[in-house]
């Protein structure tokens, strides 16, 4: 009997996919001795943006979360998605890392390790594949699937050979973006069960209203195993309702043999807790067809979303759309999954956004064509290739065999703040806001961000941040907010005294405040009142909001036009900022760390 396995992604995916990751252990707790019994062949329950939010939101420890989900759910196996060599984080980690990190995953309780690699390049999967291995558990190998001129079955199906060869023990078949179509399904599950020898699991996004009939297409053809996600959280950019194919197996050749009964119960459980996150919620929860022709998958839509809002330009999204797969054809058609995923999107933003395409490339786009993430699927635009990467080298090798081992200088440099190798992972994935986390443990002071919706400061709402201090180039200024003009004017007047004295600006969009979050907001707003309005053509702007990673040049350095003088970062991606003409700095209006907006001067280069 083809008994068909379910994965349910409620712990991971699904809240990842509607409520912006930000389910807590406190609501996975309590219902896991029900998830428990329902006999699932596994849960999925971590990956890189779990983990992050972890870190960078709730203040919770991701190892810990593993932990108490170990032992709270003993008889499932728990499953998690590794990005092959960038483990968890944006870049390429060194092999004696991606080791480390497996291994700690392993005996923290993870059984199931779904390892791919954005570009599907497998070199990228190798050192975790054997790791996982090594470890005594399930190494899944990953078959990204995307749609482009270079993307078929057969050469689908070379890859999912390749991973049974490289000794996966089962194949995902992953498609990120909701692009896969019934008939397409067929066809590749078939082509797939057909040369590969291994099991088949299939996880699709709901996104195009066409996963359920996807999941059906490939039970019928073979496939083992569908991931699925509770009825109350799936749908929309999330995943097929469990119950919904648990019933709609029931009584045939496929049925999954578990209790629709108790998986209700489950379903009302998380029913409640998602009115929890109900500020998180994704804007695209219903049927949103654009992916079958723009291919962006929904975590992405909402980011770039946001993007444009703080930039003012939420009009442009149906521009950045289209730029999105002219981008990707530049690069060589990667599939769009993180990090390549960030990395097509801010350039094609960066690309409406500013006078001319390619005006400024970030970081990412250049290391991609120099081939630093890996071999794309096809050839890249040359003339963008040269244009990025000037005189450096091209890659062509396994990108990780360049890198030294990294574990002990990763371990000294956060010392003492590190109790565990698990401290210096956390650390690993994310050096700024790991370091922050593990300071504030150390502290005492971790505390996850409020549930409750950000307030504006007009009073409208009523927790409004009115009061705060903020650091400007090394000095403490007490703000406190008096006043502000009429919400939904362009330009908003905006009134506060800073040491008690008066001031006054000109905020264009508060809404902003909204969106990023209480203080956050408010205190990107106070700082952004302080910075010069551009004029000249010596002044230094960002084409995006984001933060300064680094400042390169100080006053009175000379610098040439296209000399690159600030590293910024936004949607996790670095810019190099370049100086638009030849001249001296004459004024530093930045430092490390601080929010910017595209209206304000970050330097002044005087002719
Ligand atoms: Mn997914």
């Amino acid at each position: 009997m083809p008994k068909i396995n379910i994965t349910d992604v409620i712990l991971r995916d699904a809240h990842q996919s509607l409520l912006a990751t930000r389910m807590r252990t406190e609501d996975m707790l309590p219902i896991c001795p029900k998830l428990d019994a329902i006999g699932y062949w596994s849960l999925e329950c971590w990956g890189g943006a779990t983990f992050d939010a972890c870190v960078r939101f709730l203040k919770e420890d991701p190892w810990e979360r593993l932990r108490k989900l170990r032992e709270a759910l003993p008889n499932t196996r728990l499953q998690m998605l590794l990005r092959g060599q960038n483990l968890l984080g944006y870049r390429h980690y060194s092999d004696d890392v991606v080791r480390a990190f497996v291994h700690r995953a392993a005996d923290n309780g993870m059984d199931v390790f779904r390892i791919f690699d954005a570009l599907n390049d497998l070199r990228n999967l190798e050192t975790a594949i054997e790791a996982t291995k090594a470890a005594g558990k399930h190494a899944q190998g990953t078959i990204c699937y995307t749609v482009s001129p270079v993307h078929d079955v057969p050469g689908f199906v070379k890859m999912g050979k390749e991973l049974a060869a490289m000794g996966c023990d089962s194949i995902a078949l992953k498609d990120m973006a909701g692009l896969l179509t019934p008939y397409v399904t067929a066809e590749l599950v078939k082509a797939l069960k057909d040369s590969v020898d291994l099991p088949l699991h299939l996880h699709s996004h709901a996104t195009s209203g066409l996963a359920d009939m996807c999941h059906l297409k490939a039970i019928e053809n073979g496939c083992d195993t569908i991931d699925t996600a509770i009825s109350s959280m799936a749908g929309g950019t999330s995943h097929p309702p469990t119950e919904s194919m648990v019933a709609a197996l029931r009584g045939t050749e496929y049925d999954t043999g578990l209790d629709l009964e108790a998986i209700q119960e489950v379903g009302m459980y998380f029913y409640q807790v998602r009115k929890r996150y109900h500020q998180f919620e994704s804007e695209f929860t219903g049927v949103d067809t654009r992916v079958q022709t723009n291919q962006v998958p929904g975590g992405m839509i909402s980011n770039l979303a946001n993007q444009l809002k703080e930039q003012n330009a939420l009009d442009r999204m149906s521009a950045v759309l289209e730029e999105i797969p002219k981008v990707r054809k530049d690069l060589g058609y990667p599939p769009l999954v993180t990090p390549t995923s960030q990395i097509v999107g801010t350039q094609a933003v960066l690309n409406v956004l500013t006078e001319k395409r390619y005006q400024s490339i970030t970081n990412e786009v250049k290391l991609y064509l120099q081939g630093r993430y890996g071999a794309a699927p096809a050839p890249v635009n040359p003339t963008l290739q040269q244009q990025a990467i000037g005189k450096e080298d091209l890659i062509d090798c396994r990108p990780a065999d360049l890198l030294k081992p990294e574990l002990e200088r990763l371990a000294k440099d956060i010392g003492g703040l590190a109790g565990s190798d698990e401290d210096v992972l956390i650390f690993a994935m994310f050096p700024e806001i790991g370091r922050a986390f593990l300071e504030q443990r150390a502290a005492g002071t971790l505390s996850p961000e409020s549930l409750e919706p950000p307030k504006s400061a007009t009073g409208e709402v009523k927790s409004a941040p009115t009061e705060f201090n903020i650091n400007v180039h090394g000095e403490t200024y007490h703000i406190k907010v008096t006043g502000a003009g009429h919400k939904g004017q362009a330009e908003r007047h905006f009134y506060f005294t800073i040491d008690d004295i008066p001031e006054e600006v000109v905020v264009e969009t508060l809404d902003e405040l909204v969106l990023t979050g209480g203080t956050e907001g408010a205190v990107k707003t106070a700082i952004a009142g302080k910075r010069p309005k551009p004029s000249q053509p010596g002044h230094v702007v960002t084409s995006m909001p984001g933060n300064i990673v680094d400042v390169l040049v100080k006053e009175g350095d000379r610098v040439t036009a296209g000399q690159s003088v600030i590293v910024a970062e936004a949607m996790k991606m670095e810019t190099e900022i370049q100086a638009p003409i030849d001249g001296t700095v004459t004024g530093v209006y930045v430092v490390k760390g601080e929010a910017v907006n595209p209206d304000e001067v970050l330097l002044e280069i005087t002719p």
